[in-house]
């Protein structure tokens, strides 16, 4: 691992520290509106984290075809990663249902005291989420990719668009060579301007997380921690374990030590960490996965883009541990029945959850209905949500780097 990887790292999360700190003490000081005028720093690190993922995902796609050579190995790989995303995603369901039944945070919960008021507009996107149901999110997932203008894909940053037109036109690339050359060089050169960028932006990283970590910690319901201990509890242990599970896949694969995994993978963890946001950490993703874990750059190219959107072991382990939580306070029927269907719904809409802040949130909405449980109940649990969202972000994004290795590592054996 770089030294410079090291200390980036080290910088980042003493920016997490110091905002954590400065965070509480506008929130007991009752001075939250200093963490407003701290923001737009946070505001203006992201905004540049996320001016880079369109071309970054066009180009890296695109290249990661041209470098693979050939259909049949970018069939390959896309399988392989498709199996690791569902493999781990069920995994991580699975110990979240675990975990939620073995504690029972939410059994003899005083519902009153927890419950926050969801306004109309929330109201509505819940509503919305859960009309559309299961079936329908995934079948929209699926033909939403296809973009019928790749240009507005880009422009309003529709990552699976943007990567379904990159294959297409790698793939056209691939069989016409020769035409393609220009823009093969092209592509190749903004690929590389786009990872000196990311150098550049990390460069205000430490000023960025400080401040979105000050904004959030402030602005939260801290109120609510204590009246919701056991829930968080239940479900930082089932991100922990979970956590733990990918570190020791990760390095059985790479046959380097968990330590050196984990180290290497602390850019990442702690940018998604305090962006909330697989999305606007992908950038940060690819750049430590290629430099300090060696990974091969065609493997990294094209299943992060794609794991960032659809690979969220974090999200559907909290969705299974929230929606058993308000099965518990409102004593509903918690039968093997309901717990396998939360499974395999919280399974698939994690698959739907937009790699944004609280995007979990909503998908939630339709495992919660699947069931049958009052959509009110997230209620219950929105209070800490963004805090939540903080820890579950750092787990997908870090399925999504252990991911890589493991789906490299098989493309190493069998070339
Ligand atoms: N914030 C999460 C992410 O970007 C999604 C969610 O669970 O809300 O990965």
């Amino acid at each position: 691992m770089s030294s410079s990887n090291n200390k980036e790292a080290v910088f980042i999360l003493g920016s997490i520290i110091l905002g954590l700190i400065f965070g509480l003490v506008l929130y007991f000081t009752n001075n939250q509106q200093i963490a407003e005028y701290i923001k737009p720093v946070g505001d203006i690190f992201l905004k540049l984290l996320k001016m880079i993922i369109v071309p970054l995902v066009l180009s890296s796609i695109f290249m990661a075809i041209i470098n693979l050579g050939s259909p049949e190995e970018i069939g390959s790989l896309g399988i392989r990663a498709i199996s690791y995303y569902f493999v781990t995603t069920a995994i991580a369901v699975f110990i979240g249902l675990i975990m939620v039944n073995l504690i029972q945070p939410g059994v003899g919960v005083e519902i009153e005291s927890i419950k926050s008021t969801l306004t109309d507009a929330q109201t509505n996107k819940f509503q919305t989420s859960a009309e559309k149901g299961l079936v329908n999110t995934v079948i929209s997932v699926i033909t939403d990719a296809i973009p019928t203008n790749p240009f507005k894909a880009m422009a309003d940053m529709k990552i699976l668009q943007i990567i379904a037109f990159s294959i297409f036109l790698g793939i056209i690339s691939l069989m016409n060579r020769k035409i393609a050359q220009p823009l093969i060089d092209l592509m190749g050169s903004i690929e590389k301007l786009s990872m000196i960028m990311i150098d550049w932006v990390m460069k205000i990283a430490p000023f960025g997380v400080f401040a979105l970590m000050v904004h959030v910690i402030a602005s939260s319901g801290l109120g609510a921690i204590v009246g919701l201990s056991k829930y968080i509890i239940t479900v930082l242990l089932g991100l922990l374990i979970h956590g733990i599970i990918l570190l020791i896949i990760g390095s059985i694969r790479h046959k380097k030590s968990p330590l050196f995994i984990f180290k290497s993978c602390l850019p990442p963890i702690l940018t998604a960490f305090s962006t909330s946001s697989s999305a606007s950490t992908l950038p940060v993703t690819m750049n430590t996965v290629e430099e300090t874990l060696g990974v091969s750059k065609k493997t990294s190219q094209f299943v992060l883009p794609l794991g960032a959107t659809i690979n969220m072991d974090g999200t559907a382990l909290y969705e299974s541990v929230a929606v058993i939580f308000i099965g518990q306070a409102y004593g509903l029927d918690l039968s093997i029945v309901n717990q396998v269907i939360i499974f395999i719904t919280a399974s698939l809409a994690a698959v739907g959850a937009a790699a944004i802040p609280g995007a979990g949130l909503v998908t939630m909405s339709i495992v919660l209905s699947a069931v049958g449980y009052p959509l009110e109940g997230i209620a219950l649990i929105l209070a800490v949500d963004r805090i939540l969202d903080m820890f579950r972000t750092a787990v997908n994004v870090f399925g999504d780097c252990i991911g890589t290795v493991v789906v490299d590592s098989f493309l190493k054996k069998s070339t």
